[in-house]
């Protein structure tokens, strides 16, 4: 299910008040004073951003690596006396998290299920790293026009990214894209990014429908973009890219521009309305985080020949000055449109391009930092797997397989990939797969959280039903959340 509401920046009341006046960077007006950058390190990488986008990676990195401690350290005292109440204790202390009194009962006829306790405990700590609220908003380390101002001097009312659901594009609009979340309307993953096109469509409406209730769409003529980005692995592309479509990097790119273009006739053939969206295709190399932004012709046509590498950017820029390196961005992008920089009817579709790509090249330069050029984990580490409605509270590469599902018979293909990608580290181990079933509702609907909460149940059950003890899945440890806005996540018992 798609919750594509009204664009972000306008739900101004869940935003702290400095968050509200956020500002962030663009490529065109940089009058902003940057840090400057270590000796060595690229033109326009972000070093101030790198470092708080890290720091934020190391805290999910130590509250997850404290699991497994945790609960093999408590497991060998379970048939002492008092061992519940000290247990609970422990992981209390150790982890920040509640453990059932029930789970932690023990006896010689019936001992613990650590592999239960263990998943317990992963979703519990994904929970509270959800509730501890990470701060996502960059506005504090770059300054610039405000969200709503950005997205309008580009054309667009609204962004909509539809990535793949594998874990390692967890960061996307974090870490690779490093776009204010303000500015992304909706974000919805699915396996090898095949979103629903009648979905999608429904999505577009409710934005559209939106925007005329607001009287906005007279007076400020503007676009729907939708962003569709697939994956590939430049070190071993033939076994570390898409799951989905079998580790080939065309097919993926192939399947994804053809849904990308369904969607657009979708919206031409049902509202005549040709210039109502833009599309874009953006693909992503897993193990540098570079990507490849496909940017659109003159006459808003993709192609999966023509993009912008911005691997090869990296080198062509690391070398001169920021402004320089702007200026081969900018003419990169214009080259790839097949117009000239000065172009006023793709401006604002280059700028867009423009935009990510001189913000990809700072997490690129920060990956070659920490990880000396790509990332040591090229394949799968995801530690559970999300269903339902798409979570983006913790967002970390490797963190989560998000499967995007209404009920399971629908989602079948897209869980069924997540519960592969992940059975093969939880199997080697004896562990049960984590899953967290998510629904959100909107409070102001009468009934909606009756109905999320039966939806959840539901798809707690499918899940179970599928998967508990079926070859060649692994067993799954199901636990179902329903959540209000952005409230807090509520268990559904
Ligand atoms: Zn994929």
């Amino acid at each position: 299910m798609t919750y594509a509401v009204a664009p972000p920046w306008r739900k101004s009341s869940t935003l702290a008040p400095w968050e509200r006046r956020g500002r962030y960077a663009t490529l065109e007006a940089d009058s902003y004073v940057t840090p400057a950058a270590p000796a060595g390190s690229h033109p326009l990488a972000e070093p101030a951003l790198s470092a708080a986008l890290r720091a934020r990676a190391e805290a999910i990195e130590v509250a997850f690596g404290a699991v497994e401690p945790a609960v093999r350290g408590i497991v060998p005292r379970q048939f002492e006396p008092g061992f519940a109440q000290s247990a609970c204790e422990e992981l209390r202390a150790a982890l920040g998290i509640d453990v059932p009194p029930a789970m932690l009962r023990a006896t010689w006829t019936s001992p613990l299920d650590a592999r239960a306790l263990y998943a317990r405990s992963v979703l519990g700590t994904f929970c509270r790293l959800v509730e501890r609220g990470f701060d996502r908003n960059l506005a504090g380390l770059a300054e610039g026009d405000d969200a709503e101002a950005l997205v309008h001097r580009w054309g667009f009312h609204a962004v909509d990214v539809t990535p793949c659901a594998d874990g390692r594009l967890g960061g996307l609009v974090d870490y690779i894209l490093r776009v204010p979340p303000a500015l992304v309307a909706s974000r919805t993953p699915y396996a090898g990014a095949m979103f629903d096109v009648e979905e999608a469509l429904r999505a577009w409406e409710t934005a559209e429908l939106r925007r005329r209730e607001e009287g906005r769409s007279a007076v400020v003529p503007a676009r729907y973009l939708k962003i569709g980005v697939y994956h590939f692995s430049s070190v071993d592309p033939a076994h570390a890219g898409c799951a989905a479509h079998g580790s080939d990097a065309v097919r993926a790119a192939t399947a994804l521009l053809e849904r990308l273009q369904q969607f657009e006739e979708a919206v031409r053939r049902l509202h005549g309305s040709v210039a109502a969206v833009a599309t874009l295709l953006v693909g992503v190399d897993t193990d540098t985080d570079a990507i490849r932004v496909h940017v659109p012709d003159a006459s808003g046509r993709l192609s999966l020949e023509r993009a912008v590498d911005n691997a090869a950017l990296y080198e062509a820029t690391k070398n001169v000055s920021r402004e320089a390196a702007k200026e081969i961005v900018r003419d990169a992008v214009a080259a790839c449109a097949g117009v000239s920089a000065n172009d006023a009817a793709t401006e604002g579709m280059r700028w867009f391009c423009g935009y990510l790509l001189k913000n990809n090249l700072g997490q690129v330069d920060a990956v070659r930092a920490w990880h000396g050029g790509s990332y040591a984990d090229r394949g799968h580490t995801e530690r559970l797997i999300v269903a339902g409605d798409p979570m983006e509270d913790v967002a970390l590469r490797n963190l989560a397989f998000q499967a995007q599902l209404t009920t399971v018979e629908e989602g079948a293909a897209d869980l069924d990939v997540g519960m592969k990608i992940l059975r093969e580290r939880h199997e080697a181990q004896d562990l049960c797969v984590p899953v967290l079933v998510h629904v959100r509702y909107d409070r102001q609907i009468p009934g909606a959280h009756l109905r999320a909460e039966a939806r959840a149940r539901r798809l707690r059950e499918a899940i179970f039903a599928r998967y508990a003890r079926i070859e060649p899945f692994p067993d799954p440890y199901v636990e179902a959340f329903v959540r209000g806005g952005e409230g807090a996540l509520e268990a559904v018992a």
